[in-house]
């Protein structure tokens, strides 16, 4: 029996690291696994490294999620590193010795800094070996490094990457140097880290003393039931983490108070972004009307803004989160100071989801999504805007301390509706029509695109009409004027110039540079396109 070490190191993950990218590495022409297969396999891998965790140092789980997951913390608070491609560069060759543009030359012809830093370590030469790395230590190292902030910042961040570096041992610089360029590649997403860590706690369950009298539940299970049990399982750590995605507070209550547990602790709150809900997309009315049958829906404009999650918690203060997750409250000074206006005093805490839309105030219409583009992303000032937004609400999904997402739509649009008071340009109700008339969906979809939207968004009202917290749903349908049958343009673009790929698409083209032929003038115009073509 082995003896329960305190710390987890840095090199069975990287063992488990291995392993995950060979199911994923290659040219994607010789992947001869199907790739759902892989992804179970790797979710196996990775729930058994879960599971030794789980059993030798508990305490080490948080850490192991987040390495897997290549961040620092919660997505929303937006920690980052801050370290760049050429600070990488300089830390790999003070550590090892090479020279600046050797490396730099290596790395654009591996596409991978990783495999370059993994490859220069024998050129270290050290007077004694440091200790190994544990993931407890690297991950304390990484958040030192995103904490640095300052005039000698880089310099000290350097000297933090190369004490890993000069720790590393077998492949651990690859892995070490991937996650701090942001670019681990385990072919892994949330999704998949999350099935992982249901899977681990329900069969090997957290809490036990050593020797473990539960290595895996499971035993005795047909496949079949044991499937159904973890799936069911796993759906509720995946809707807890969609109502409250931190694992610095799920993962202790998880440990000491099981899944089961999980939505009593974990509850979807105010100045916490929930991930959205999304649409499907449809070719047509007719598409819409079959797929929704019998069931009663309403169709909303789909505005061509972004994203505005607003959360006003009890304190009276407002936070706005964009879809994805990242905290927009400096961009939007103008939006905060209109929400005393609009909300009515029985709402003391809620959670608003609406589309901020560029706003014309002297023509009175909405402004292309282009044109929101071009406001300040950060620390706007109010006096200062230049760019209106007008708020067009279409949802509500927390009202006074009560989560609404198990409420079908029409409770909570009626719940909108009561809650906050229009005004016209600042504040709107997303526009809509409750009508199963073809006809009529028609109508309403030109007018849509004739009032400068996107097109329609149709969505169940009673039957299946919950919050379905980032999915893209089958109870929202998107009818955007560019899926239309016969509607959208073509344009003749030349290919001018491209860049050549990185990471897995090196040796193939990354980025197109497109241009368009102006006969007039006799010149080419261009962007950048983002069409991938391998060589
Ligand atoms: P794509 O996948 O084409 O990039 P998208 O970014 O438009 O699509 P979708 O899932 O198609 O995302 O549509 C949802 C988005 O539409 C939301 O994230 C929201 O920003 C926007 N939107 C505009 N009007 C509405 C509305 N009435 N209801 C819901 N979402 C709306």
């Amino acid at each position: 029996m082995i003896k329960p070490s305190r710390q987890i190191s840095f090199h069975p993950c990287q063992w488990l690291l291995d392993g995950l990218e060979m199911a994923f590495g290659g040219p994607p022409a010789l992947r001869l696994t199907p790739l759902s297969f892989c992804r179970l396999r790797n979710i196996e891998t990775l729930s058994n490294l879960f599971r030794s965790v789980l059993l030798l140092s508990p305490d080490d789980l948080l850490c192991c999620v987040y390495l897997c997951l290549n961040q620092l913390g919660p997505a929303y608070l937006g920690m980052e590193l801050g370290v760049g491609e050429t600070v990488l560069m300089k830390a790999v060759a003070q550590a090892t010795g090479r020279q600046l543009d050797k490396i730099k030359a290596e790395a654009q012809e591996k596409g991978d800094l990783g495999l370059v830093a993994e490859s220069s370590r024998s050129n270290q030469r050290m007077m004694f070996q440091p200790a190994s790395l544990t993931v407890g230590s690297v991950f304390k190292k990484l958040k030192e490094i995103a904490s640095m902030s300052g005039n000698s910042a880089m310099n000290k961040k350097i000297d933090i990457i190369k004490g890993l570096f000069v720790a590393c041992r077998f492949s651990e610089a690859r892995y070490i140097v991937r996650s701090l360029a942001g670019k681990l590649r385990i072919g892994l997403a949330e999704q998949s880290v999350l099935s992982a860590l249901s899977q681990a706690v329900c069969l090997t369950p957290p809490g036990q003393d050593f020797p473990p009298a539960v290595i895996d539940a499971s035993k005795g299970m047909s496949a079949e039931s044991r499937r159904a049990w973890i799936e069911e399982k796993s759906l509720i750590l995946k809707q807890t983490y969609c109502e409250m995605p931190n694992y610095d507070i799920i993962l202790p209550v998880l440990l000491k108070e099981g899944i089961d547990q999980l939505p009593n602790h974990c509850k979807l709150t105010p100045g916490v972004p929930l991930r959205p809900m999304l649409a499907h997309p449809t070719k047509g009315v007719g598409e819409v009307m079959k797929k929704f049958d019998e069931a009663a829906f309403t169709c909303e404009y789909k505005y061509d803004g972004e994203r505005a999650q607003i959360h006003i918690l009890e304190s009276g203060e407002v936070r706005i989160f964009s879809r994805n997750q990242e905290d927009n409250t400096s961009k939007y000074p103008d939006i905060i100071a209109r929400i005393p206006k609009v909300k009515k005093e029985s709402v003391v805490s809620c959670v608003l989801d609406s589309e901020a839309v560029a706003w014309d105030h002297e023509k009175k219409q909405i402004q292309p999504f282009q044109v929101l583009t071009t406001r300040k992303r950060k620390d706007v000032d109010a006096s200062e805007i230049k760019v209106q937004v007008c708020v067009y609400a279409f949802d509500l999904l927390y009202l006074n301390g009560e989560s609404l997402v198990r409420q079908p739509l029409c409770r909570r649009r009626a719940l909108l509706r009561e809650s906050f008071m229009e005004v016209e340009g600042e504040f709107t109700f997303a526009r809509s029509i409750d009508s199963d008339s073809t006809d009529a969906i028609a109508e309403f979809l030109e007018q849509s695109v004739r009032d400068s939207c996107e097109g329609l968004m149709v969505k169940t009202l009673e039957k299946d009409a919950t919050y379905e917290i980032a999915k893209r749903s089958h109870n929202w349908l998107k009818l955007k004027k560019d899926y239309l049958d016969g509607v959208g343009d073509t344009v003749d673009l030349c290919v001018i110039g491209a860049y050549l790929g990185k990471g897995k698409r090196t040796g193939t083209y990354g980025g197109f540079l497109l241009a368009c032929y102006d006969d007039e003038n006799e010149e080419f115009h261009c962007g950048w396109g983002c069409w991938c073509v391998e060589a």
